[in-house]
C-alpha cells in the first residue's frame, strides 16, 4: 500500500511546486523508495497538447504517448524514471470521463454533481498509480494556487482522501512565498498566513510548510509561521533561492525535509541517502574547464519554458563534458541571407529546434545552410531536421521551391509530406504520430556512434516526415538517412558525410535526456561544439603568430 504526499502551492503562482516536489521526491528515493510523482491540472484542456507555447511552455510527451505538462520533465530529469499518461491530469480529462459515462448511462436516475461524481472522479485518478503496487509514496502535486476557484474540487478530494486514508498514509505539503519588504527590511509572513487559513478554510491542513525565500528565515520568523500555521517549527521548511534548480534536493536535504517528512509518514528503517551520481554531477556543473556558445534557433526564444527540455539537456551535457554551455538565444524570423552570418560568426555549435507552422522557417533554413557551409556542427529537432532536409533539397539538389507540405501545399518537390495516416485526420488533440517508436541506425554512421548501439527507442510528436520517394536522390547527393523505423521504414536521422557534425532527427531527444543520463546526441554535440571552439582558438593564435 502506497502512502500518498499532496504539495499544494500558496500565495503566488511559479514558486516551483514542480522542482519542490521533485526535489523531495528525489531524495526519498535516494533512500530506498520507489517513488512516483503526479500532477493534477486544473484547466478545461484535456491535455496541453493543443496549448501555444507561449501559453503554458513546452508539451513534454511520454513513452506512451500523453502529451503534458513540462513539469514531468523535471520529474523525469530528477528521478530517472519515465512517466505516463496517468502521471498528468486535468479538469477537462476528469469531466470529459465523467460525462462520457453519464452519456453510458453510468449514473441513470441521479444528478450529476461536482461532488460526489467529479471530486470521486478526481480521487480514483489520484490513487491510481499507488494501487499499482509499483510505487511506496506517490506525490501528486496540485496545479494552481489555494483559493483558485477552478482548484476548489480538486482540494475537496484532497481533504477526503487525507480523512479516509490512516493519519500515517498521508501528508500535505505546502509551498509559500516569505516576500521581503526591502523599505522595511523585513520578511513578511502574513500572506502564507493568509493561504494557510485559505486551504484550512477548505478543510485542508498542511503538515509541512516550504517556504521560498530570498534571504534565511530566523528562527524566530519559522516559529511565527509555525504558530500561526498550526505546525511544529521543524515543519517549517526554508527554500532559498538556489543557483541552479539541481542544487535543490541537497538544499532540501540540508533543511531535513525527507527526514520530517518521513517521520510523519512513519516510515522506519529508511537508508541513508545515496546522491553520489547527483552530487558528481552538481560538482562537474560548478567547476567547467571550458565554454563553448550554442546558438538556438526557435520561433518561441522569448519564453525560456518552451524550450525547456532542450535547455535543460545542454545543462546535463556541459556537465558531462565539463564545460558550461551559453546558449544563445535566435529568433529565426528575424534572421536572413544578409544578416545570417553576422548573427552566427560567433557560435561553436548550432541547433534548430521544433516547432509548427510557417513562421520563421527561412530563418531556419537559412541557419542549417551556413552550419553547412561553415563546417559549424549543427544538431535539428523534428521540425529542424525537416528543415535540414529542405535545405539541401534546395541547395545541393538545387530544387529551389522545395519545401514541407506544412508549409507550402502546392509545392513541385515536397521533401517534406504529411503522413499517410494523419491524411484522414481531422481532430487536432491527441492525433499527432506521439510517443516511443523504435528506430534502427546504420553501422558506420554518426548516429551509430554517438548511441554505440542498432537499435533505440525515442519519443516523437509530429505529423509530416520524411518523404522516402526522393530517397536515393538524397543518399546520392550525399544526404545520409542513417536511423529508420524498422517498420514502416520512416525516416528518423539524417546526417552528412563531409561535416564534423550534422545530424538530424524526428524525433525529441531532449525529453529523454536525465541528469543521471545526460543523452548521448546531446553529450556528443557538446563535444563537438568544444572541438570547433578549439579549432576556432587554434587558427586565431595561428593568425597573431604570423
Ligand atoms: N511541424 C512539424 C510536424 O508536425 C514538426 C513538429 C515538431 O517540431 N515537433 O511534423
Amino acid at each position: 500500500m502506497a502512502k500518498y504526499i499532496f504539495v499544494t502551492g500558496g500565495v503566488t503562482s511559479s514558486l516551483g511546486k514542480g522542482i519542490i516536489a521533485a526535489s523531495l521526491a528525489k531524495l526519498l528515493q535516494s533512500r530506498g523508495l520507489k517513488v512516483t510523482i503526479q500532477k493534477f491540472d486544473p484547466y478545461i484542456n484535456v491535455d496541453p497538447g493543443t496549448l501555444n507555447p507561449y501559453e503554458h511552455g513546452e508539451c513534454y510527451v511520454t513513452d506512451d504517448g500523453a502529451e503534458t505538462d513540462l513539469d514531468l520533465g523535471h520529474y523525469e530529469r530528477f528521478l530517472n524514471t519515465p512517466t505516463s499518461q496517468a502521471n498528468n491530469v486535468t479538469t477537462g480529462r476528469i469531466y470529459q470521463t465523467v460525462i462520457n459515462k453519464e452519456r453510458e448511462g453510468a449514473y441513470l436516475g441521479k444528478t450529476v454533481q461536482v461532488v460526489p461524481h467529479i471530486t470521486d472522479e478526481i480521487k480514483r485518478r489520484m490513487m491510481l498509480l499507488g494501487e499499482s503496487g509499483k510505487f511506496d509514496i506517490v506525490i501528486t502535486e496540485l496545479g494552481g494556487t489555494v483559493g483558485d476557484i477552478e482548484s476548489l474540487p480538486f482540494v475537496e478530494a484532497v481533504r477526503q482522501i487525507q480523512w479516509e486514508l490512516p493519519e500515517e498514509d498521508c501528508l500535505i505539503v505546502h509551498l509559500t512565498l516569505i516576500p521581503y519588504l526591502k523599505a522595511a527590511k523585513e520578511l513578511k509572513t502574513k500572506p502564507t498566513q493568509h493561504s494557510v487559513r485559505m486551504l484550512s478554510q477548505e478543510g485542508v491542513h498542511p503538515n509541512v510548510i516550504v517556504c521560498r525565500t530570498e534571504h534565511p528565515l530566523t528562527d524566530e520568523i519559522k516559529r511565527k509561521i509555525a504558530l500561526f500555521c498550526n505546525v511544529k517549527p521543524n515543519a517549517v521548511i526554508e527554500a532559498m533561492d538556489a543557483s541552479t534548480i539541481y542544487e535543490v534536493p541537497v538544499k532540501m536535504l540540508e533543511e531535513g525535509l525527507d527526514v520530517i517528512v518521513l517521520k510523519k509518514l512513519q516510515i522506519n528503517g529508511y537508508a541513508a541517502p545515496e546522491l553520489g551520481k547527483w552530487n558528481n554531477f552538481l560538482s562537474k556543473l560548478s567547476n567547467p574547464k571550458q565554454k563553448v556558445t550554442v546558438g538556438l534557433i526557435g520561433k518561441y526564444v522569448e519564453l525560456q519554458d518552451a524550450y525547456k527540455s532542450i535547455l535543460e539537456a545542454f545543462i546535463h551535457a556541459g556537465a558531462m563534458n565539463e564545460c558550461k554551455v551559453q546558449v544563445v538565444n535566435i529568433h529565426s524570423e528575424f534572421l536572413t541571407k544578409e544578416n545570417i552570418a553576422g548573427q552566427l560568426k560567433d557560435l561553436d555549435a548550432l541547433l534548430v529546434a521544433p516547432g509548427f507552422g510557417a513562421r520563421g522557417v527561412e530563418g531556419k533554413i537559412e541557419a542549417v545552410k551556413y552550419a553547412r557551409e561553415n563546417q559549424l556542427p549543427f544538431f535539428g529537432i523534428c521540425l529542424g531536421m525537416q528543415m535540414a532536409v529542405i535545405e539541401y533539397a534546395r541547395n545541393v539538389l538545387g530544387w529551389k521551391d522545395a519545401h514541407s507540405t506544412e508549409m507550402d501545399a502546392n509545392t513541385t518537390h515536397p521533401v517534406i509530406a504529411l503522413m499517410e495516416e494523419q491524411k484522414k485526420i481531422k481532430n487536432k488533440g491527441g492525433t499527432m504520430r506521439l510517443g516511443a517508436y523504435s528506430c534502427t541506425l546504420d553501422q558506420a554512421t554518426l548516429a551509430h556512434q554517438i548511441y554505440g548501439t542498432d537499435s533505440i527507442s525515442e519519443r516523437h510528436r509530429h505529423r509530416w516526415e520524411f518523404n522516402n520517394n526522393y530517397i536515393n536522390d538524397f543518399i546520392n547527393a550525399g544526404l545520409i538517412p542513417s536511423g529508420k523505423n524498422p517498420q514502416n521504414q520512416l525516416v528518423e536521422v539524417v546526417e552528412l558525410k563531409d561535416h564534423p557534425f550534422f545530424i538530424g532527427v524526428q524525433y525529441h531527444p531532449e525529453l529523454k535526456s536525465t541528469v543521471e543520463n545526460p543523452h548521448p546526441i546531446f553529450v556528443h554535440f557538446i563535444k563537438a561544439a568544444k572541438q570547433y571552439a578549439a579549432q576556432k582558438m587554434a587558427v586565431k593564435s595561428g593568425k597573431e603568430t604570423v
